[in-house]
């Protein structure tokens, strides 16, 4: 595995694979990798010849006061688990590399963004397109793989690579639980004992709402209701908001129809956490 720290250094390796015949798989990461990138690199493994994940925590997505610098950066680690899951190249450039000292190019989805976390996070998904569009354009990829957990990002992204033309495809991962339900992330390490037993609640009431759709409930405001009384048993629990989304166009609406995307953003100590299912309400 190489360990590539320039712009120059990435694209040469992924140059040379592609020379040889090789398909590119593409895992972009902020690193403190767990189970869910895990699965991710995996897949990129099965699906692609050679693969790139790469490590960096884009500033440009945090808010004022979100955690930015204390995001955990344990690399050494990181690199283990690249190295034990088929990894070829972790590209892990430093901020000076990807942002010049004024960046003036930004990449922005609209409409889809302003919805969910879009309204809690202003600027977020702006970070999350420019860095990617910079990371595609740097790394070629021709596939590269997201996770449902952040249903929104992957949303967002594939919208970008659609009006973009960029000759990438995308695949969208399913979301990686503890066997509580808890969805596995990064920011989980924010929490205490008590905390991360609150923190079950969140997809306990994402169960509670695919229940009450497969028992034939449609009036979401009905739903919503009863996933907040299942959070509200959480006491360390603030909720940021419940949404239940039509899953194409992620608009909110009245009544369900078609597949929908239910999502919950919940704020635990310092942690904020996310977590969301898809339901085809088709099936039902
Ligand atoms: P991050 O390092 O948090 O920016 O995440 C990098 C990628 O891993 C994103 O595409 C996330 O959606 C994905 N990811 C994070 N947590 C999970 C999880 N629990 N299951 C599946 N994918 C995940």
């Amino acid at each position: 595995m190489e360990v590539a720290k320039t712009i120059q250094s990435v694209r040469s390796l992924v140059k040379a694979a592609r020379g040889k015949g090789k398909k590119i798989g593409f895992v972009p990461t902020m690193g403190a990798l767990h189970i869910g990138h895990i699965s991710l690199i995996e897949a990129a493994v099965k699906k692609c010849d050679f693969v790139v994940v790469s490590i960096f925590v884009n500033p440009t997505q945090f808010g004022p006061g979100e955690d930015f610098e204390k995001y955990p950066r344990p690399f050494n680690d990181d690199l283990k688990i690249c190295r034990n899951t088929g990894v070829d190249v972790v590209f892990a450039p430093t901020q000076r590399q990807m942002y010049a000292s004024e960046n003036l190019t930004w990449v922005n989805v609209e409409k889809l963004t302003e919805q969910l976390c879009g309204r809690f996070r202003p600027g977020h998904f702006r970070g999350v397109t420019t860095v990617c569009a910079k990371l595609f354009n740097i790394v070629a990829p021709d596939i590269a793989f997201f996770g449902q957990k952040d249903a929104q990002q992957a949303f967002v992204i594939k919208r970008m690579v659609a009006d973009l033309h960029m000759p990438i495809e995308i695949v969208i991962c399913p979301t990686v639980r503890q066997s509580d339900g808890l969805a596995v992330s990064s920011r989980n390490k924010y929490l205490t004992e008590q905390q991360k037993k609150d923190a079950t609640y969140v997809y306990k009431s994402l169960q509670k709402c695919e229940r009450m759709i497969e028992a034939g409930i449609t009036d979401t405001q009905k739903i919503t209701a009863e996933m907040g009384k299942i959070l509200s048993r959480a006491p360390s629990i603030k909720i940021e908001y419940i949404s239940i989304v039509d899953a194409e166009t992620l608009q909110t609406r009245d009544r369900i129809g078609r597949q929908v995307l239910a999502a919950v953003a919940v704020r635990i100590g310092s942690a904020r956490l996310i977590d969301n299912i898809l339901v085809d309400v088709s099936k039902q």
